[in-house]
Parts: C-alpha cells; structure tokens; sequence
C-alpha cells in the first residue's frame, strides 16, 4: 500500500523550533526564559544582550554578580567592547541585589520607586545610545533599548512569590511609558514543587512569550521536538498518579497513626483500669458484707440503720465501677457463641423493675437469631450499659425500642457481616456540649450519680470483637429520640477479629 502525500501528517507546525532568538530583535514585549544550567542562560543572554550593542544600541543587565560576569566574559568573546558600550553609557550592568533594595518598600515592590528607579536607567541609557548613534555619524535612528532582569528570580527563590509577580507586573506597567525589550529568565530547578503550577502559570501570562529550558531549545527537530513533548506529557501523566497515590498513602499512614494512638491509648488505660479495679474489689466485697451485716443489727437504732443503708447504696455502686471496669479488661478466656436474642432478653428482666417503674414501654423487635462469638459477660455489659442509659434519660417515662437484624458495615476498609442492635429512647436526648467525647472515659452529664465509664467500657469492648458502636441524637416530629446502634460481625469475619 503507498502512503498518499495528503495522508502523511505534516509535523512542523505541530512542535515549531522554539523561535527565541527572534526575540532578540524586538524593540518591545516583554519574554520570560527558563534554563537548566546557567551556561544556556548566559548564552542565550550574550546573543540578546550582544546584538542590542552590537548594533550601537542601549542595554540594560539587572543581574546577580556571577550572572553579570559570565554575561561580560561571554560578550567580550562575542567581539561586543563591553567597556567603551560602559562608558558611553549606553550598557549598564547593575546588581540585582542593589537594585531590589532600592525598589522595594516594606518588603513589597513600590510602583514609584521601580518607576523612578528603573526608568530613570531607560531614558538615560536611550539618550547615551542617540548620542552614541549620532557621535558615530551614522544615520539617526530610534535606538532600541533592551532589557535584562532576573530580580523576580531572586524574588521567586527567597519564596516570595506574590512579590516576584507583582514585580512582573510593575514592568509591564512601565512599558506603558518606555519603550524597551524585557528578557525575564528563571531557573527551572526553582519550580520543583506541586503548589508552584499556580504561580508558574501566572509568571508565563505576565509574559508576551514564554522560552522553554534547553532541554527543549536545544532540540535540532520538529520529531525530536514531539518526542521531547510526549515524553513530557508521560512523565506528567506519571506523576500526577504518583502525586494521588501518594496523598492517598499518606491519609492512611496518619488513620493508621491515629489509630494506633487510641488503641495504645485505650489499652493502657484498660489494663491501669483493670489492675485497680482488681486491688479495690476483694476489700470492697468484705465492706459490703460488713454493711450488709450491720443493716439489721439489734445494737443499731433506726437512725444508725438508714446511715448503714445510704453506705451500703454507695458501695453497691463503687462495687459497679469496679465490676464494670474488670468486665472491659478480661484478658485470656475463649470466646464463644452467644445468642444476643438472650443477651438483650436477659438485661431487660435485670431492668424489669425500674422500666415498669418509670412507666417505660418497652418495644422488641428481634429480626435475626445469629448468634455472635463474644465473652458472654462482656457482651451483657455493652448492653447493661445501653440499656442502663436509656432509662436513665428517661425519668418520666417514653418507649425504649430494642431491635436487632443482619447487616454489614466497612470496618477498616473492609466489609464485614454480622448484626446491629439498635437500641432507642424518647428521653432527654444526648447534650450537644458532650457529642463529641461521649465515649471518652469519666465523659458524663449526671454529676455524681454518673461514672462516665458506660459508653467507654462498651465502645471497648465492642471494638475488641471487631465491630463498632455509634448514636443518634435529635429531634423527629417534635420528639427527641437517642438511638444507640452496636454492629458485632458474625461468623468468618468475627473469627478474623476476635482470634
Ligand atoms: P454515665 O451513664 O455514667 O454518665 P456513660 O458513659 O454511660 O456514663 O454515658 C455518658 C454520657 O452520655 C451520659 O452522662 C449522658 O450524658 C450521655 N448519654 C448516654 N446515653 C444516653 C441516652 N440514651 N440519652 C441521653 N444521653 C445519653
Ligand atoms: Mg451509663
């Protein structure tokens, strides 16, 4: 098959020979360049700068003094009298350094110094150059006066980057009332972060032309060019996956941490708990019965007997605190298979009284029979705890409902099966101040009659079976209604969590 001329496809126009010496002739525009090495910048520079002199007109170098030498060396090799150009005062080489300290105010370009300053150079450098032009005999024309700075690139490397383009900016101004041909040059290696697309975008709109590095300058071809181009659009390509994936990496690195951190935290806690709790338990249980004895003892009066009784009450209840905190620390039993439908049986006989006493109607609604792999004690405490909650919040009465059904969750990236127990009331309903640390330990909002441990303990032990446990709390049709949900996985995915 031969290939007609027609379906050949004509590259030259696609990736054009970057045409920045053109530049080199302009009498105005303002042209930013980038390099790689400072040899390509100096190179470029002594073609800009040397055929402005070259041609008897005015130039203007604001430049660091490595660049200023190079530039002066690379000059006198291209033939350019550098000194008699000095002392016509038609070239005028100054420090970038110097120069920023006299423009800036306060930190911030100052548009009537950079006017001031940097015009004032203008005219009088156009001025040497007509009277240059016209000492020489030659037939008067218009110099041109060209332009190099590179305070914006110290600018941009002191990261000061608003700075750097508002003194693009200022130039630009200034061509408003001078006449002359900028050249702008940046070293590539300066842009090397993600955050700089935004203001490197906003450096080439300030310009009129853009000059890429040398990488791409130097190419010979318009098919090396495109290569050159493709190639870059890849690695591009490569990077801003990278660039995600590396995001992504990180916020599970610093989940991982955080997590880490709580589960550090929560076990230590958990075995402190558990040690005191088990130092305090014996002598309490011989106080308890001590109390128990004296509650009916001949030798006390009825004043003495209800003392012994608001005792007993008050041991009973740091006998729970203990109890409750032992219950979360219980190290190497095996788990095993629980019906939660006798669980949540269970605690409510155990809350039978005060429910009916507080006028709590109560709701069942038991839509799975799975059974769950926990330590039996430890599962009756989560509800306990719940259970013990919503009657609580619940002084004058409402309805407490109790339900349970298979579901699935996301747990630490992963689906799990299992069940949820949602347990809810019409109560007083969760106080917004303590949303946020409910299940933190000693987190409670009934003052002495509270331990702050409930919710703690059962988030712990919920977790340890490799589920998790979370609330509601709001108002629904003008009723506040606290629900209380428990997710505990089931079968293969519980046995991964638990062993
Ligand atoms: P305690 O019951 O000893 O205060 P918990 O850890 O069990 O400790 O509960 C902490 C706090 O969470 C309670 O003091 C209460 O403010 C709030 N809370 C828990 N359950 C409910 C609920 N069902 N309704 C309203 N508030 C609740
Ligand atoms: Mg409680």
């Amino acid at each position: 098959m031969s290939i007609t001329k027609a379906s050949m496809l004509d590259t030259s126009a696609l990736a054009p020979a970057a045409p920045w010496r053109e530049h080199d002739n302009d009498s105005h525009g303002h042209v930013v360049q980038f390099y790689s090495e400072d040899r390509s910048l100096i190179e470029t520079l002594g073609h800009f700068i040397g055929s402005a002199l070259g041609a008897g007109d005015a130039a203007i170098v604001v430049a660091t003094e490595a660049h200023r030498q190079g530039l002066a060396e690379e000059l006198k090799a291209r033939g350019v009298d550098v000194s008699s150009a000095i002392e016509q005062g038609r070239y005028v080489p100054l420090d970038a350094v110097e120069t920023m300290a006299q423009i800036m105010l306060d930190g911030w370009p100052d548009e009537t110094r950079f006017a001031n300053h940097i015009g004032g150079v203008i005219s009088r450098a156009r001025l040497a150059a007509e009277q240059a032009k016209g000492s020489n005999g030659s037939l008067i024309i218009e110099p041109r006066v060209v332009a190099f700075g590179e305070m914006v690139a110290l600018l941009w490397a002191e990261g000061k980057h608003p700075s750097a383009i508002r003194l693009e900016q200022l130039w630009n101004d200034l061509a408003k009332t001078h006449s002359f041909s900028l050249r702008c040059a940046y070293p590539m290696g300066g842009f090397h972060l993600q955050e700089h697309s935004e203001p490197f975008l906003k450096i080439c709109t300030e310009h009129s032309a853009v000059i890429p590095g040398e990488s791409y300058t130097s190419l010979k071809s318009e098919a090396d060019r495109l290569r050159n181009i493709s190639q870059l659009q890849q690695k591009a390509q490569a990077l801003e996956a990278e660039i995600e994936q590396r995001k992504e990496a990180q916020e599970s690195l610093r989940q991982r941490e955080i997590d880490l951190r709580d589960a550090e935290q929560h076990a230590a806690m958990g075995k402190l708990a558990a040690v005191i709790a088990h130092e305090i338990n014996n002598p309490l249980e011989v106080i308890a019965n001590v109390f128990f004895m004296l509650r009916d003892h001949p030798s006390l009066d009825e004043s003495a007997r209800g003392l012994t009784r608001i005792a007993e009450e008050e041991i009973s209840r740091v006998r729970h605190i203990s109890n409750q905190t032992l219950a979360f620390y219980r190290e190497s039993e095996k788990p095993i298979s629980v019906s939660l439908n006798q669980v949540l049986d269970a605690v409510l006989d155990i809350y039978a009284r005060p429910l009916k006493l507080h006028g709590i109607e109560v709701e069942k609604n038991y839509g799975s029979e799975r059974e769950i792999l926990a330590y039996p004690v430890e599962i009756r405490q989560v509800f306990v705890n719940l259970i013990g909650n919503a009657l609580q919040a619940m002084p004058n009465g409402g309805l407490l409902r109790v339900g349970m059904h298979d579901s699935s969750e996301t747990i630490q990236g992963s689906r799990r099966t299992g069940v949820r127990v949602n347990i809810s009331d019409t109560g007083v309903g969760v106080p917004e101040k303590c949303r946020d640390r409910l299940f933190e330990p000693f987190v409670t909002t009934k003052a002495e009659k509270g331990t702050g441990l409930g919710l703690w303990v059962s988030r712990g032990i919920v977790q340890k079976l490799g589920g998790s446990i979370r609330f509601r709390s709001g108002k629904i049709g003008g009723k506040t209604r606290t629900s209380f949900s428990v997710f505990i996985p089931t079968g293969q995915d519980a046995l991964e969590s638990v062993s």
